[in-house]
């Protein structure tokens, strides 16, 4: 549908261009041939200009030479040859210095009497030229003029003719005068016009191209032709018709016929009559020249038009190549932007995997705590159990002895026991505490004054001294008093545990203000923590102390209470020995409540 569709576009845009090619085409030989037809007129002008000049030139000479004495002398006394001889000789010079061809008196009989050619051959004297209109006219007191072939010298010439009278008025004779038309013609010859000349019969007498004379440019009927012979217009030469075309166009006449050498051609006619002579002067211009600078510029016009076509179908090429890579180019884009997708895709499953992966180690990691807790909880209540059933079993024994004193000492040892359990217990509540609760604004010092107070049996019972060293100006901070406090009882029992039976006992306890931070530091001299375990101390039942001794949840716990202050616990080792617990605060923003 759209292939065929196209080519019926194609189709009428090369129609259109042909079109408007012939439409140049038309318009350039349309001009060609105006500018023709305006040239041919005024060559017509001029042609005809100078034929009637020349004609009027001698038009009034026989009336006027008719009146001379000699002439009239001679038609009265015809026979006296001394006469008809003076005349011949003043014929003959009057027509050298008139510049006409012959100059010559007829009788009323038609005969000649006296010639300017008197000495030629052919001369007209006694030729009878009766049957000549241009005599039988003068014959009647008319001013006679004919064109025709000269019966006896053959050579084409004009006559005027005009009657001779005597002094009544009675008409003696008739003075004739012919003047040749070769000079004329060979005046228009070699020229880019053809000009011919015709009678009131169409027969062309006078022509540049020698072919077409004596020839008809009309078709000759019968009338014509016997009107012709009866005037031995043209002697005996034989008369054809010439094969003339007419054409009318818009801007010029057109005539088609066959030059002298039998070529058909095409001619812009112009045509004018000469009604004193019966006379039609025609200006052909072939239009063969005429129109080959019009054909030359269509020419140009359609090479013109070809480049400029040729050019747009470079210019459409290359924009569809462009197109054509820049499709290619958004297609590799495209791919890449899927491959980039795919890759996504597979990270986002990769992650996806190792989360699950991670998820599986905690839970792995839970679950190992947990075995830990289990191990540790069972040692850490079986024992204080089998020792307190057997307290009961000898309490049992002894209140059968009657031995109530010891008994009662057994029972007191069940309830320390019972006690301990219970101390158990209280720190695996604590590892289940509350970590969403709200932060509050503490006051560092009461904290401290508090945990000192608390740990103070501890670190008698290791024989520890503390320095404290707190900066004057300490800012409150975020966090909680209570779980502040356990923390710092914490970190300060591990560094009595770490000091006791060490030479040096002292355990110093610092707080500085470190911009938006508060850092608290609690150092013992004690055998520090070894870099193996530094980043194990705060997992849940981390310890190196024996079975009995630590749960390994004391730093877990701080840890996580820390974190939940959105502060730190970080352990070191002092240059000089001993590990530095550094417990990192931040300093109570607006947000935070008053105290707990
Ligand atoms: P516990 O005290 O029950 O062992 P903690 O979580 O409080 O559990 O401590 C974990 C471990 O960290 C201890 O077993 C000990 O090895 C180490 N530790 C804690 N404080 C110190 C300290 N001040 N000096 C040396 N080691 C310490």
């Amino acid at each position: 549908m759209l292939g065929w569709f196209k080519s019926l576009w194609w189709g009428a845009f090369a129609a259109g261009v042909v079109l408007l090619v012939l439409g140049v085409e038309r318009i350039a030989s349309r001009n060609a041939l105006a500018e023709g037809h305006d040239r041919a007129e005024t060559t017509l002008r001029q042609t005809v200009n100078s034929l009637e000049g020349h004609l009027r030139r001698f038009e009034a000479l026989p009336a006027l030479l008719a009146r001379n004495q000699n002439i009239r002398d001679a038609l009265e006394t015809p026979q006296d040859p001394a006469r008809i001889a003076a005349l011949n000789q003043w014929l003959d010079e009057t027509n050298a210095l008139i510049e006409s061809s012959d100059l010559y008196l007829i009788d009323l009989s038609g005969t000649t009497l006296a010639a300017s050619n008197y000495a030629r051959k052919d001369s007209f004297i006694g030729q009878n030229f009766s049957y000549r209109p241009y005599f039988t006219a003068a014959r009647e007191g008319k001013s006679g003029h004919f064109y025709a072939l000269g019966t006896t010298s053959g050579v084409r010439g004009y006559y005027f003719a005009s009657p001779v009278r005597d002094d009544a008025g009675q008409i003696l004779g008739v003075l004739a005068l012919k003047i040749g038309v070769d000079e004329i013609e060979a005046s228009w010859a070699a020229r880019e016009y053809q000009i011919l000349v015709t009678d009131p019969e169409g027969i062309v007498f006078m022509s540049t191209d020698p072919g077409w004379l004596y020839q008809g440019l009309l078709p000759l009927g019968r009338d014509q032709l016997a009107r012709i012979t009866a005037s031995r217009r043209y002697a005996d030469q034989a008369l054809t018709a010439l094969e003339v075309q007419s054409i009318e166009t818009g801007p010029a006449h057109l005539l088609r016929l066959a030059d002298g050498t039998g070529e058909d051609r095409e001619y812009v006619a112009t045509e004018r009559v000469m009604p004193q002579a019966g006379w039609t002067v025609r200006v052909l211009l072939d239009t063969a020249p005429l129109k080959a600078p019009a054909r030359l510029a269509v020419l140009a016009f359609a090479l013109l038009l070809l480049v400029a076509l040729l050019l747009s179908w470079l210019f459409l090429q290359r924009r569809a190549r462009l197109a054509e890579r820049l499709a290619i180019q958004a297609a590799a884009r495209a791919d890449l932007e899927r491959q980039v997708a795919e890759r996504t895709a597979d990270l986002t499953r990769a992650n996806d995997d190792l989360h699950r992966t991670q998820a599986d180690l905690v839970q792995a990691g839970k679950l190992a705590a947990l075995g830990r807790m289990s191990a540790a909880l069972s040692h850490e209540i079986n024992q204080p159990l089998a020792a307190a059933r057997n307290y009961a079993d000898s309490a049992g024994l002894l209140i059968d002895r009657a031995d109530l004193p010891r008994a009662k000492e057994n029972i007191g040892q069940i309830l320390a026991l019972i006690d301990r359990m219970a101390a158990i217990a209280r720190h695996l509540r604590n590892v289940a505490r509350k970590p969403n609760e709200p932060l509050k604004t503490v006051d560092l010092n009461a904290v401290l004054t508090d945990a000192l107070a608390v740990a103070q049996a501890r670190l008698d019972s290791a024989g520890a001294t503390v320095e404290t060293d707190l900066a004057a100006d300490l800012p409150m901070v975020q966090g909680g008093p209570v779980r502040l406090q356990q923390v710092l009882v914490n970190v300060l029992s591990n560094a009595a545990d770490a000091v006791e039976g060490t030479t040096d006992r002292r355990i110093a306890l610092a707080a500085r203000p470190l911009g938006d931070e508060v850092h608290l530091t609690v150092r013992d001299r004690g055998p520090g923590v070894a870099p193996a375990i530094a980043d194990r101390i705060f997992d849940p039942f981390f310890t190196t102390k024996q079975v009995g001794s630590g749960l390994g949840l004391g730093l877990s716990i701080s840890y996580n209470i820390m974190k939940d202050f959105e502060g730190d616990l970080r352990v070191a080792n002092h240059p000089e020995g001993g590990a530095v617990f550094t417990l990192v605060l931040r300093r109570a923003g607006p947000k935070a409540l008053a105290a707990e």
